[in-house]
Formats: structure tokens, sequence, C-alpha cells
């Protein structure tokens, strides 16, 4: 939802500055070559290894890269065990008051919400309807202004309301409910964290949020549940000021994330003693590089049915780079639990002896959803409750 294009230029355009310093670096003189590792055996076995290290200390030279601080030493060690069990040993040993959780679509795919780039079931692939140039102009500012009303069909499938919060995002609220809740950083405009109840100021909506709406001319706010009206009616919220069109403050593409992102996560993520990444592919900026914003020390554990985030095996050679580095020998810090974020969560909750709290929580919770939408008697079946299939 972020912009990803924008991205994809960024990196592309550092790509060729990069290639652009590389072409200008000389091939190694006789005067310029690197002096063997002193820890390097000369002998003739290990020639080809100590030629590779050669070779990698030369070009982090010559990129002008700086190696791992750590790429010679050896690692402390951060947790006991490197799996899940490890990480809830690490919390109930009391060595983390400062958990950052990032959360992707996963957490709420099991509440019925769509995931955006599933095959098949993906919200992209369920757009023809809407007849649009390509899937991701429902996204673009640009066709937004132009025709904005698929969007907003589009809006009245997912609004807030429709769809209960998961086992997830109640664990959420309850890792905040034990005082170890830093933030949490979302990329899901669902608004499920604030429907679990985690209060507005533990949260960073990184791209956006239908909880509040502008005027796309005179920024007026709007309320959402005047917005509201107006979607399930079909019709476009025009601002009773300027007429403009009236926009849930959601990120499209084009548009810049949420100034809060910015500031938050600079503050937060170096104070972080514990980063629990779920439901994440990790694949858009620049919510994915949040994950390297935290101290070297920080267990980062990943909650998702695949591997995501990963370092690059090259960049891993090189000794540098950026990512989860789960396979890496010596690594004592990155987890990768695969499976859905529900079942995570609520192994989490067993280990650290949570687990009737949070069961609690979810019961609570969607029979207090069930009651509002009783006592609204609204009728549309849009409001009906979709997530049959949370697993509790
Ligand atoms: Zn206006």
């Amino acid at each position: 939802m972020s912009s990803k294009k924008e991205t994809e230029n960024d990196s592309s355009q550092s790509e060729g500055d990069e290639m652009a310093g590389a072409s200008s670096v000389s091939a190694p003189s006789s005067s310029n070559v690197i002096p063997k590792d002193e820890h390097t055996s000369e002998s003739s076995d290990d020639e080809g290894g100590s030629t590779i290290e050669m070779l990698r200390r030369y070009m982090v030279q010559k990129l002008g890269l700086h190696e791992n601080d750590d790429a010679e030493e050896p690692k402390p060690k951060i947790l006991d065990d490197v799996s899940i069990q490890g990480v809830i040993n690490f919390i109930k040993d009391g060595k983390c008051k400062k958990i950052i959780t990032m959360a992707g679509a996963g957490i709420s795919t099991s509440s019925g919400i769509p995931d955006f780039r599933s095959p098949g079931s993906g919200l992209y692939d369920n757009l023809a309807k809407y007849n649009l140039p390509h899937p991701t102009a429902i996204f673009e500012i640009g066709f937004f202004r132009e025709n904005p009303k698929p969007f907003f069909a589009l809006a009245k499938e997912l609004y807030p309301g429709v769809f209960k919060p998961t086992p997830c995002h109640y664990f959420l609220k309850l890792l905040n409910e034990k005082g170890l809740l830093l933030r949490h950083y979302t990329q899901n405009i669902d608004t499920l964290e604030r429907v679990a109840g985690l209060p507005g100021e533990k949260l960073i909506e990184a791209h956006g949020t239908f909880h509040t709406s502008h005027c796309l001319g005179c920024r007026k706010s709007f309320e959402q549940e005047w917005v509201k009206e107006h979607v399930f009616s079909d019709s476009v919220p025009k601002c009773d000021e300027c007429n403009n069109i009236v926009k849930p403050d959601i990120v499209f593409f084009g548009e810049n994330l949420p100034h809060r992102f910015y500031i938050s996560s600079q503050q937060d993520f170096p104070q972080c003693d514990l980063l629990i990444i779920m439901g994440s592919s990790l694949t858009v900026e620049p919510f994915a590089s949040l994950i390297e914003q935290v101290p070297k020390n920080c267990p980062r554990l990943l909650i998702n049915r695949t591997k995501a985030g990963q370092r690059s095996s090259v960049m891993a050679f090189l000794g540098m780079g950026s990512g989860l580095d789960f396979d890496a020998e010596g690594n004592t810090r990155d987890v990768a639990w695969l499976g859905d974020c529900d079942d995570g969560c609520l192994e989490l909750a067993r280990g650290l002896g949570w687990e009737g709290e949070l069961r609690k929580l979810i019961a609570d919770g969607h029979a207090g959803i069930d009651t509002s939408k009783t006592l609204c008697k609204d009728g549309d079946n849009n409001t009906k409750q979709k997530n049959k299939n949370v697993k509790l």
C-alpha cells in the first residue's frame, strides 16, 4: 500500500550509483593488493579460501562499505535457544520491557479480510469488476481524483466494523496490558488493532487508516461515522466547504507515509529489546527496513507462513548488508516461526502462561462486538460476522 513504486525507483537508483562506483574501481594492482588476513592459513590447501577472503575484503574496501563490526569477533549469545521457546524464555527472564511488534496482512486474514497479494484470494486478483486500467490503480491518488467510485466500492467491502479482530490482535492487547509493548507498527488499514482495544498512542498505522478522513481540497477533517454513511449508501463523500472528495487517511501510492511513522520509528527502534514481526512479507518499504533499526543484540522473531526479510546470500558472503539471518552460522538472535499468526501468538501465550487470559480477551472482545451489532440492528449484509474461520 505504500510507495512501493518509489521504493523500487529508489533502489534502482542506488543500484545504479553502486554500479557507477564499481565501474570506476580500478583492477587490483600489485601495490594495491590487500594483505592476507593474519589468521588465514598460507598452506596451499587453503589457498582457495584465502583468495575468496581477499576478494571479499577488497570489494568491501573498494565499494566504500563497512564490514559488520562484529564480523571477526565471537558474537555474544543473545537467545539461549534460537527458537520460539528461546524467545519465551527471554521474555520470562525479564530481559525485555520494550517490545516492538510489526504486522502485515497476515495477522488479519483469519478475520476474513482478503490478503492483498495472495494469488487467487488476493484483493488485487478480485478487482476485475471495477474495470481498472491496472489493479493497483485503485490505490493511486491520480486515478482516485478522477474516479473515486472503485475505491469506495472496495472500501464498503473492507470497511471497519465488518470484521472482528483475530487472536493475534488480542495478543497485542495482552502484551500491552502486561506493560511490555513499546509500540505496534502495522501495515494494515483495517483498524482491527483499535477494535481489539490497543490504545492509539501504542499504534503506528504506517499505511494510514480508515479511522480518520480528510478533504483532498481544503484538508478539513471528517468523522469516520459520517464517511461510513456515504460509503454504505454508495455515494462519494464530498466536502461541505469546498466540494472536493473526502478521502479516508489511507496512504495511496504516490502519497507520503504519516509524519508520525517517521518520528516514532526513529525514537522507538533504537530502544527496542525484542522485535516481533507477524504476517508480513517485508517487501514494502520503508516499513520493511525498520527491522534494521533495532540494536544488534535485540532478538527478532518472525511469525509468518514463509521466511521473509532475509539477508541475501551475496551480502552475507560480503559480511555486510541487512536482513534477518535465520540460517547464519552463529546466529542467536533471529528466529523464524513458520505458520499462521494466530497459532504463533497462541504458542507464545501458552509458553508465557497467558493462554487463559488471551482466550478470555478474545471471547469478551468478540462478545462485545456482537452485542453492539445487535444493538445497532443494522440489517446490512455487510455487517454480518464474516470471520467464521477464526480459531479459538
Ligand atoms: Zn474541502
